[in-house]
């Protein structure tokens, strides 16, 4: 059988138990997450038909969710980029 004392066990099982937590760590940190991406190029969006307010990609052209008309970006929003 193995003869260990009770501090060299806990030593080891804690050496483990924090070396794990610090790979997992490594591990999450190297990539981020694609919905942290998705959000970057939001914009909000006024429709100019029902008014309604919404979020959609910075893309020329958007359609309202609400009455389904095409939105164009605004001058003032094209020019602040
Ligand atoms: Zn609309």
């Amino acid at each position: 059988m193995l003869n260990i004392t009770l501090d060299a066990a806990l030593t080891l099982y804690f050496s483990f138990y924090i070396g794990g937590i610090f790979l997992v760590w490594l591990l999450f940190s190297q990539r981020r997450p694609k919905w942290l991406h998705a959000h970057e190029n939001i914009k909000i969006w006024q429709c100019s038909i029902c008014a309604f307010i919404y979020l959609h990609r910075d893309t020329p052209l958007s359609r309202c969710p609400r009455c389904s008309s095409y939105n164009e970006l605004a001058r003032s929003e094209r020019g602040s980029q």
